[in-house]
């Protein structure tokens, strides 16, 4: 065994195939995977080989489509069968609710260059003889579904690997992890060590147990899986005759059942909803090419649907049934990319699609590896979107509730509720007791609007208004015309201090650092001039600075701050997380509100837009900064957490002269749409220039930045695409407003996607942003629709902010 190599993988299943294979194409060829057993002795060997490209988030579609062509070369490559067969597959719907979620998932592929088609249960029927039609309302054909062996798969990236100079040693289990004060690794085996830059953890269903060796606990838990395979079918066989082609695949939601042809049978798995885990704490290093003993009566109301649903699968005999143990992270998607905090550690686990996603985690991880970037959106899939809170028991319930939701559909208002309430801040009753609808986001629970006294808090989950529509439209008009109030709290707060913080903060941020006592926007962009981040930063001494980002990335933007600090530097980067709470107080009134309440003078000339500044409120001292995300006239106020329940009250009270109300997170995302602001994870994320994203206020070139000569370059040519608002004309007969990833539409061509949008309450209009090519976004530009469950709605561009286009109400 070789005793260095630039990168270690560790596992070799579909996943840690691909790596090898993605970072052998990419050049990097003294790499090494190592493996406990043989290649594919973990989930692998009993995958179903089921692969499709649907995923609900787009840039994990796009990977599954990547993926799903990739078999071919692969195979040709190597000389390896992969075994490759590409029937389609049908999705079939039970209700209208998910004929539009299949309408709108058709209507993302669009943009995606994906080839799905909505087509009646009569086509349906003629497609695959074996299912029942009156159980089904309409269904969505996808010529990109079919089913690969994945013995074949792993093999044929190993030998493309090999060829191009990796090394597989099989029999060999990495025992232990060290990390060298140089940064680099020693991975202990039972065969010798070996020295390296970079260790990928694809240890599968071992992926904990990897991750622990190095002092990770990553969010990953293994379920136990059903399928069942039929005796060869007569229906199959003449189906195969008559027609000259194989069935195509089911996806029957109702059912939650999944079937395809194999052979001449049938193979048909299901997600129950009587779920199991498997190995909660640790898996057995034992376990090698085994299945788990399986349990007929907890899936039997699955199987009884499926059979109803595919009556000649019912009344076949059935050859076997197969119960293999996988992997989950808490939302489903893999857990893919750079461990923040340890330079050289790399994740590829938690896939449980290896064979739909395994080619595009391995190229994503590569391209990351080698360039520094994943080269595509993977935000969906990135290891960091999870913190400490994705604790072995929060993983344990939310994998639970993912599973058996496989095939339920999540609306886009809908917030689920394993492992709730987590964290909560001080004023968490009081927001109750006012009978709020929470969310949460990153462990935290958050008010999404204040539901009528004496109504339960709760929203009906639709693609359409739901029954929040009425309150959130009084909370906006409130903040509008009087005051409102409410919590700021998730948002990511870091504090940066120590000598060199100035000057390394610079070579960050796209714009000059604010004075102090003063608040700047900035992004921040990546060597090739992308957006990886958008921040505001607070300055509050020379080498002292606040900043507030998005909650979300509270792992995934320090990642980045971390492995960019100087070597051997004074500064000190720090995420203040829950130790920093935030409520936000807007509209006209505002600053008559607070002012009764600090001996501090708020008016605008002692105290203008954009300031940051301590004072009092009351007793508690607080970091106050006058702006808010609404666009008004308002204040945040930053505070120790054992002030903020003291502050919710005395805020409250004082307000009650100027009829403030409480307003959500609803509210607010819709206020700032009136205003054009745009937010992480939707227009602004690393696939973006700021330059494209409408960033150019945030642009000071009196400094160097990284990214900036990437940005002077696209300044010569201009932004090839643009980011613009719509006012959208939506359905009056059934009013459903854009929630992102709709295409838009000109003159019969898609030209652009939704990021986000919804109804502007205080303004009376669907507004909806998006990306479109720079040459459709010039003003005048007419003819747009945009696609909302199915209907092609006409859309105009909005060039100017809808409320208060010159800003005069936040600088009042
Ligand atoms: C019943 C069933 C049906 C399925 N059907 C499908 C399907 O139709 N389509 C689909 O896409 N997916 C399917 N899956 C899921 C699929 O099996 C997984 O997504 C996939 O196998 C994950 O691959 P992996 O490489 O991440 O993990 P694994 O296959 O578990 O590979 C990890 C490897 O790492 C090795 N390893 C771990 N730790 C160490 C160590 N310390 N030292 C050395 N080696 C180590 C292990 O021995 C193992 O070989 C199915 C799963 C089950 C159980």
């Amino acid at each position: 065994m070789k005793s260095s190599a630039r990168v270690v993988v560790i596992g070799g299943g579909v996943v840690g195939a691909s790596v090898l294979y993605h970072l052998t194409k990419g050049g990097w060829t003294d790499v090494v995977l190592l493996e406990r057993k043989q290649l594919t002795a973990g989930s692998t060997w009993h995958a179903a080989g089921g692969m499709h490209t649907l995923n609900g988030d787009p840039n994990v579609a796009r990977l599954q489509q990547y993926t799903v062509n990739l078999y071919k070369e692969i195979e040709k490559e190597s000389g390896q069968n992969c075994s490759i067969h590409l029937p389609g597959g049908l999705q079939l719907a039970d209700t209208p609710a998910r004929l539009d979620w299949l309408r709108m998932a058709q209507a993302r592929g669009r943009y995606l260059g994906m080839h799905m088609e909505m087509i009646s249960m009569k086509e349906a029927k003629e497609l695959n003889p074996l299912l029942e039609e009156k159980y089904f309302v309409g269904a969505l054909y996808d010529e990109d579904e079919g089913s690969v062996d994945p013995y074949g798969v792993t093999h044929a990236y190993a030998i493309c690997a090999r060829n191009r100079g990796a090394e597989v040693y099989t029999d060999t289990w990495v025992t232990d992890l060290h990390h060298r004060p140089d940064g680099t690794w020693t991975v202990i085996t039972d065969k010798g060590e070996i020295h390296a830059e970079h260790v990928v953890n694809a240890g599968g269903l071992w992926a904990r147990e990897v991750g622990r060796m190095c002092g990770l606990e990553l969010p990953v838990l293994a379920m136990e899986h059903h399928y069942l395979m039929t005796e060869p079918m007569d229906e199959v066989i003449e189906y195969n005759a008559k027609t000259g082609r194989e069935l195509p695949h089911l996806i029957d939601f109702a059912g939650e059942i999944y079937a395809r042809q194999e052979g001449q049978s049938i193979l048909l798995g299901t997600y129950e909803q009587e779920n199991r885990p498997w190995s909660t704490r640790e898996t057995p290093w034992d376990f090698v090419f085994q299945l788990l003993p399986h349990d007929l009566e907890r899936i039997a109301p699955e199987l009884e649907r499926g059979f109803a649903h595919f009556p000649a699968v019912g009344r076949a005999g059935i050859k076997k049934f197969v119960n293999g143990p996988f992997t989950f992270s808490p939302d489903g998607n893999p857990l893919v990319g750079p461990i923040k905090g340890m330079p050289g550690m790399w994740s590829a686990c938690a896939v449980m699609a290896g064979l739909s996603q395994g080619g595009g985690v391995g190229l994503s991880l590569a391209n990351w590896m080698i360039h520094g970037d994943p080269g595509a959106d993977i935000w969906g899939m990135d290891v960091a979107r999870y913190g400490d809170y994705a604790t072995l028991e929060y993983t344990n319930s939310k994998v639970r509730e993912n599973y058996s939701r496989r095939f339920r559909i999540t609306f886009p208002n809908e917030e689920l509720l394993a492992g709730r309430p987590l964290h909560t801040t001080p004023i968490y009753d009081r927001l109750l007791e006012h009978n709020a609808v929470m969310g949460a986001g990153f462990g935290l629970e958050h008010p999404l609007w204040f539901q009528d006294k004496g109504k339960e808090p709760v929203e009906e989950v639709t693609f359409y208004r739901s029954n929040a529509f009425t309150n959130v439209g009084e909370e906006s008009r409130a903040v509008r015309e009087r005051v409102g109030f409410s919590e700021a709290s998730n948002f990511a707060k870091y504090k940066v201090s120590g000598e060199g913080s100035a000057k390394w903060l610079s070579s960050l941020f796209t714009n000059s650092l604010p004075k102090i006592g003063r608040t700047a926007l900035t992004a921040m962009l990546n060597p090739d001039g992308k957006i990886v981040g958008e921040f505001s930063v607070s300055r509050i001494g020379d080498e002292e600075f606040f900043l507030f980002g998005s909650q979300a990335a509270e792992v995934h933007h320090p990642r980045w701050f971390i492995a960019h600090l100087p070597k051997d530097s004074q500064i000190r980067f720090e995420t203040l997380a829950l130790s920093m709470l935030g409520l936000t107080v807007a509209g006209p009134k505002s600053r008559d509100v607070l002012q009764k309440l600090t001996a501090t003078s708020l008016a605008t000339s002692d105290f203008p837009f954009m300031s940051f500044r301590r004072v009092n409120i009351g007793h508690a001292p607080v970091w106050l900064s006058r702006m808010t995300y609404t666009g008004d006239l308002g204040y945040e106020i930053w505070v120790a957490p054992e002030y903020q329940r003291y502050l919710f009250d005395l805020i409250w009270e004082a307000g009650r002269e100027f009829d403030m109300r409480l307003f959500g997170f609803r509210a607010l995302i819709t206020m700032r749409l009136e205003k054009n602001f745009g937010t992480w994870y939707r227009e602004y994320r690393p696939i973006y220039t700021p330059l494209e994203a409408g960033m150019e206020r945030s642009l000071k070139f009196d400094h160097e930045f990284i990214g900036r000569s990437a940005v002077e370059t696209e300044m010569k040519t201009g932004p090839a695409r643009k980011l613009v608002m719509f006012q959208v004309d939506v359905d009056p007969s059934a009013p459903a407003d854009v929630i992102g990833d709709e295409p838009v539409w000109h003159e019969g061509k898609v030209v652009g996607w939704i990021t986000s949008g919804g109804y502007a309450h205080y303004s009376g209009v669907s507004l909806a942003l998006g990306y479109i090519p720079a040459e459709l976004a010039k003003d005048g530009t007419t003819g747009f629709e945009i696609e909302i469950i199915g209907q092609r709605r006409p859309a105009k561009l909005q060039p100017e902010p809808v409320l208060d286009p010159s800003g005069s109400r936040m600088r009042a």
